[in-house]
């Protein structure tokens, strides 16, 4: 595993901020879109290293290249209230100046302490056109259902996750031509990037796999509060994702769950037989 040995992963990982918006009570907030050549970092640092020394503070930040272009660019939020005499105008043109820049763009239209993205779209995450939902709002959501379909908002739950997991093996195999347990370990590691949960398989084969899943978004809203486990969708979700890698049945259990007070939830998978 990526993290280290023995250390449990919750406590040894960083949080990973998506670029959306910030608040600042009494801050006077800024967006930037630069773009310049690659190469031409550190005379983007250098100019931003001046704009610090004017007590700039940037807050948040993302950096990505175009290799086939040869080009980079950075976004980033700028709290600009102790800078005097500067204006967006002003610092757009500071960074227009930086040799290698090829492009600035900024935004100010929000309130004055408050930010929020408006330079960016689509939101890409691994390359794929994505959208994101609270785990809270998740939560909320799985309440209603359940409220007004009982059991039966268990079976569509399930089958949702068993349509995902197929689908995600289906596009992984396209993509990287790997073997099933390769596919089974990146299909985990994703979860963990792509904010579900931290997953790991304890064990796996074509008849048996226990999985453990820690912080699972869909358990969350229900820890400590139910008496069975609540999991449908990521169960389904391995279910989906072993039968089309093996190409036969599977039941999945949760065994445990942070819903029932457990501190990890563990999935047991199994051929049918
Ligand atoms: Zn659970």
């Amino acid at each position: 595993m990526a993290y280290n040995e023995g250390q449990d992963p919750i406590e040894t990982c960083y949080p990973k901020e998506i670029m959306c918006s910030e608040h600042l009570p009494n801050g006077k907030l800024v967006e930037f879109f630069i773009r310049f050549r690659r190469g031409a970092e550190p005379e983007f640092l250098k100019t931003l290293g001046l704009l610090r020394e004017k007590n700039a503070r940037e807050l948040y930040g993302f950096y990505d290249a175009n290799l086939e272009k040869d080009e980079a660019y950075v976004g980033f939020f700028m709290d600009i209230s102790n800078i005097k005499d500067m204006t967006p105008e002003k610092i757009a043109e500071e960074f227009k100046k930086t040799e290698g820049v090829l492009e600035v763009r900024f935004s100010q239209r929000m309130l004055k302490d408050l930010i929020i993205d408006e330079l960016f779209f689509p939101l890409l995450v691994g390359g794929e056109r994505s959208f994101t939902l609270r785990v809270e709002s998740f939560g909320a959501l799985l309440k209603r259902l359940y409220e007004k379909f009982g059991t039966g908002a268990a079976v569509i739950l399930y089958e949702m996750g068993v349509s995902l997991g197929e689908s995600k093996v289906e596009g992984l195999v396209k993509k990287y031509k790997v073997d099933k347990q390769t596919a089974l370990k990146i299909i985990l590691a994703e979860r963990s990037a792509k904010g579900w949960c931290i997953a790991e398989a304890e064990e796996a084969n074509g008849k048996r796999a226990v999985i453990v899943a820690r912080e699972l978004f869909e358990c969350l809203p229900f820890r400590n509060k139910q008496e069975k486990p609540v999991s449908q969708l990521f169960r389904g979700y391995l279910a989906g994702i072993f039968q089309r890698l093996y190409g036969k049945s599977f039941t999945v259990s949760e065994v445990e769950c942070i819903a029932k007070g457990d501190s990890v939830c563990r999935f047991l998978v199994e051929a049918a037989k």
